[in-house]
């Protein structure tokens, strides 16, 4: 399922072009437009899910974190350790509503988050 309205939707639908560094039959990656670390990539479930909220499939989620890990590694920087965060609502500073998971490495990162 997907959402004709939805900006990653798009991109899954190869509407919108983005800079793929994976792929699997249900997730996608690919480097984020406005990067905020060296390494800046976006995780994606290919078919619609709002938010992690709105996540009720276990094994999307599991293969959403293995992609995550996998491109972390991929893009060399699991050895000296990296982020994986997803905002999730208003509050939680979500801008984009489909369901993604920042991968953010190559700096040493900062926390709290604002
Ligand atoms: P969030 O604010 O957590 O919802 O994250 C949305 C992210 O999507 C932001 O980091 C944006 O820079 C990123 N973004 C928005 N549009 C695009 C695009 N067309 N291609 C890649 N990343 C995008």
């Amino acid at each position: 399922m997907s959402n004709a309205q939805c900006l990653f939707c798009r991109i899954v639908a190869g509407e919108i072009p983005a800079t793929k560094v994976a792929e699997n039959a249900d997730c996608l990656a690919f480097r984020d437009i406005g990067p905020q670390a060296p390494t800046h990539v976006l995780v994606i479930p290919k078919r619609h899910v709002g938010s992690l909220d709105a996540l009720s499939d276990g094994a999307l989620g599991a293969a959403l974190l293995a992609m995550a890990r996998d491109v972390a590694r991929a893009e060399g920087i699991a050895a000296d350790g990296y982020r994986v965060v997803t905002n999730t609502g208003a509050n939680g500073g979500q801008s984009v509503a489909h369901l993604h998971f920042h991968v953010l490495g190559g700096r040493k990162l900062t926390w709290p988050p604002g």
